[in-house]
């Protein structure tokens, strides 16, 4: 997953001692039981970059499959900007690798149905009216109108990383003029860490709950593990400005729960 600056670096703080700032604060969010997973119904998984199905979602996956409930996770980027100066692993390579590595977190998290890879530019996922946007968006319609989900997963849609807002916005033209559209859930992955007030939902713009996910967080750790270039420099070793998750970006994910929003 590239790294990307984010405009304004604020904290994701409760609101508690800040000026009476009305902050979003996913740590207050009601608690739904593990056993809501398997509510949610065959589900389609979208992740921008192959580590954020375990990141924001790898728990909920987990309960999913525990529950034998049909997954189908869709990959948008080649995933190839990690670590852009290797020569070692050139992008061919590099998208291998990354795919792989995806491959090898999903059957941690009990998918074998091997993921769609739709390939696009990483750090350049189209926006809306960009090029490639609705021949994608075609692409991701038609796969939903095939599978038929009860549910998608999706970053949320001002996730402060460009490739999980053009995400975001590939979807939900994707979704615009399905007959039935499947219910819409939005995880949560670069918000935890640095979202600008903006970033965050705004006050009646959703509903959010957190899932508890601590009867599978060993799982979803081995799922996470299983991304290895982006967690010790030793797999991509001759690219030192390459991308690394941070200890403490890794902290929110080895909590025993994970935030969902659905924009009301
Ligand atoms: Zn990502």
């Amino acid at each position: 997953m590239p790294d990307a600056s984010p405009s304004t670096a604020t904290p994701l703080l409760s609101s508690f001692g800040m000026r009476k700032a009305l902050v979003f604060d996913f740590h207050s969010l009601p608690l739904r039981p593990s056993s809501y997973a398997a509510t949610l119904g065959s589900t389609v998984v979208i992740a921008p970059h192959p580590d954020d199905e375990s990141l924001g979602c790898g728990g909920l996956i987990a309960l999913l499959r525990q529950a034998a409930v049909p997954v189908q996770v869709v990959l948008i980027s080649d995933g190839t900007m990690s670590h852009p100066n290797s020569r070692k692993f050139p992008p061919a390579a590099r998208q291998a690798l990354r795919e792989a590595e995806l491959r090898q977190a999903l059957l941690e998290l009990g998918v074998e149905t091997s993921p769609v890879c739709l390939g696009l530019p990483d750090s350049k996922v189209p926006r809306e009216g960009q090029a490639r946007f609705t021949e994608a968006a075609t692409q991701l319609q038609e796969l939903f109108a095939t599978v038929k989900p009860a549910t998608i997963l999706c970053p949320w849609r001002r996730d402060p990383h460009p490739d999980h807002r053009a995400t975001s916005e590939l979807v939900r033209a994707a979704l615009t003029g399905l007959p039935v559209p499947p219910r819409l859930l939005e995880y949560v992955v670069w918000a935890w860490e640095r979202a600008a007030p903006t970033d965050l939902p705004q006050p009646g713009e959703v509903s959010g709950w957190r899932l508890d996910v601590g009867s599978v967080l060993e799982q979803k750790q081995r799922a996470i593990a299983a991304h290895r270039s982006q967690l010790a420099p030793g797999v991509i070793d001759d690219d030192p400005t390459g991308f690394l998750l941070s200890p403490e970006m890794l902290a929110h994910f080895a909590r025993p729960f994970e935030a969902y929003l659905e924009v009301m």
